[in-house]
């Protein structure tokens, strides 16, 4: 059986084809039809098609309630309270498995990406919006509320003059790491100094994951994540931050690049061959 992911982005929309070997026979991207729910369910099952016979899993920004099935969450504002499994369900006549898009992210590059061989790994899209996701063993852990590894939505620690006045965000708080972390953020910031200023502000955020869950990787995904310099100055930054005489934490760039949020999809109906 061949196994289709969908990455559900909010600027892009990404499609692959695994065959039963787990080997890609098939990628397209197209951009994302913002704001409009309704082209939205469209492009994923037009998409689908194209990418022929096979299961198909879903990376969501956000997650499903676990009291409503509805999604929460989700930074492409146009998808938050839409019974979206049901629907695309309808739209491309298949069952469909959904996961937040940084789950399967985090998923990809654990089990034989970046993170390949570590214990615990925390992956992180900064991307339009800015999630994460964990995965300890092998295994992601989506946790009593399905918002395990969603630190976007924390307000930036020690916040300093320059990040003054705390940015509004959608999720109606004030100051969450999303509103200085995300690609567009960093575009707004501009000039010669924003990215030192990102790496400065990234060392802060990922300084409170490290006190909290300690992983041995971390992973850093979506457009941000291009940016050779945040792997140097990053963990020299982040030192004052952690609580700890030294940081073994290594902070790493995503093997598979942008398609380990769309392979980790591909997996949610199981795989890749070897790995339950
Ligand atoms: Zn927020």
């Amino acid at each position: 059986m061949q196994r289709i992911g969908i990455d559900l982005g909010g600027t892009k929309i990404e499609a692959l084809t695994l065959d039963p070997a787990g080997k890609e026979v098939f990628r397209k991207r197209i951009p994302a039809p913002r704001g409009d729910y309704a082209a939205t369910l469209a492009a994923v099952a037009a998409l689908v098609r194209d990418a022929g016979d096979g299961t198909v899993g879903v990376g969501i920004p956000g997650a499903l309630s676990k009291v409503t099935g509805l999604v929460k969450n989700a930074n492409s504002t146009w998808l938050i309270g839409k019974p979206l499994q049901q629907d695309l369900e309808k739209a491309i006549g298949r069952k469909v498995r959904l996961a937040n898009d940084a789950n399967c992210f985090a998923l990809s590059e654990a089990v034989d990406g970046a993170g390949e061989g570590a214990e615990v790994v925390f992956g992180v899209i900064l991307g339009t919006g800015v999630g994460g996701g964990i995965v300890v063993r092998g295994e992601v852990l989506t946790g009593a509320n399905a918002i395990a590894g969603e630190w976007g939505h924390n307000p930036l620690p020690l916040p300093q003059a320059s990040d003054l006045p705390l940015r509004p965000c959608y999720c109606g708080r004030s100051g969450c790491i999303e509103t200085y972390l995300s690609g567009p953020a960093l575009e707004r910031d501009g000039g010669e100094a924003a990215l030192g200023r990102y790496a400065e502000r990234l060392a802060r955020a990922l300084a409170g994951v490290i006190n909290i869950l300690d992983p041995d990787v971390i992973v850093l995904g979506g457009g941000v994540s291009k940016e050779a310099r945040l792997y140097e100055e990053v963990p020299q930054l982040w030192q004052r931050h952690v609580f700890s005489d030294q940081v073994a934490t290594r902070l790493l760039s995503p093997r598979h690049g942008d398609a380990s949020g769309v392979r980790g999809a591909a997996w949610l109906w199981g795989g890749p061959p070897g790995v339950k």
